[in-house]
């Protein structure tokens, strides 16, 4: 895909519109070397099923191990910079912001490189793996946690002395009720919705697109793949967000100089 195959009706859209949501998944950090669950994995965890660690029971019956794996997960993503998509994706809200039209964003990625990059306004719908929370009371600890090791004590809560554990949302447990509450009163009232990088299979963030066109939304979808929104869409672009989101940006600064 090259900057020609654009449309020129995309980029009056995104000029024209009043209110943008832009929904990301896994897929908009894959470029930043973070892999999506539903790759293979490589490396020291490659013999584990994300989605089997991923649980409260999980969680439950090997605390350790899972703690270990999110660990290593931070690790891996603390070491991995916002790439072209999420830059680009602030600059959008900067010049969207200055022309006075509404943006927000709304992710299901826990890996805080939105807010990296500088997007202001993100929802985040599955937390982030930076932050923790005791697994019984869901108080945030007030200083920084100590490194787990295959020996260590387990890090517990003063309060209740729960164990403290990642303040993402796992596999079977529902999303936290004000983002998403927020998320869909902002995709309800939008005149063009942003759809990138996500499968849009995982409930119920895969039905704010959905939701968003039904209610007269140009729909957008930025995926190489496709995905069961892609029929409805009014814009599919088949390629890497790292590649499509600078173009139209570059296309939308061009028109406004
Ligand atoms: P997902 O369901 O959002 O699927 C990823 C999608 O991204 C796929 O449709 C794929 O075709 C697309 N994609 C791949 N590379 C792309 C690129 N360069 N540009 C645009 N699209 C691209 O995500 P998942 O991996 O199935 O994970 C499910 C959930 O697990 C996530 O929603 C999230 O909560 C969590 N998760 C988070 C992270 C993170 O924070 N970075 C990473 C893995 C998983
Ligand atoms: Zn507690």
């Amino acid at each position: 895909m090259n900057d020609e195959t654009i449309s020129p009706s995309l980029i009056s859209a995104i000029l024209n519109a009043r209110k943008m949501v832009a929904l990301t998944g896994a897929g908009i950090s894959s470029e930043s070397g973070i892999p999506t669950f539903r790759e293979a994995q490589t490396g020291l965890w490659a013999t584990y099923d994300p989605q089997e660690l991923a649980t409260p029971q999980a969680f439950e019956e090997h605390p350790r191990t899972v703690l270990l794996w999110y660990q290593w997960r931070k690790s891996l993503i603390a070491k991995s910079e916002p790439n072209p998509g999420h830059l680009a994706l602030a600059s959008l809200e900067k010049i969207a912001l200055q022309k006075g039209q509404k943006f927000t964003l709304i992710t299901q990625n826990v890996d805080n490189l939105h807010q990296q990059a500088g997007s202001e306004t993100v929802i985040e719908l599955h937390g982030n793996i930076f932050r923790s929370k005791c697994a019984q009371c869901q108080r945030q600890p007030a200083t920084e946690l100590p490194e787990v090791t295959a020996e260590s004590e387990l890090p517990r809560c003063p309060f209740c002395g729960g164990l403290y554990r990642p303040d993402v949302v796992w596999f079977g447990e529902s999303l936290p009720g004000e983002a998403l509450q927020r998320a869909f009163e902002k995709s309800n009232h939008c005149d063009l919705f942003l759809s990138i990088g996500t499968s849009a299979v995982v409930q119920p963030a895969a039905s704010l697109p959905l939701m968003a066109h039904e209610n007269g939304a140009t729909l957008v979808e930025i995926n190489p793949n496709p995905t069961h929104i892609t029929p409805k869409a009014n814009y599919a672009l088949q390629d890497k967000a790292g590649q499509v989101l600078p173009m139209i940006v570059n296309r939308i600064r061009n028109h406004l100089s």
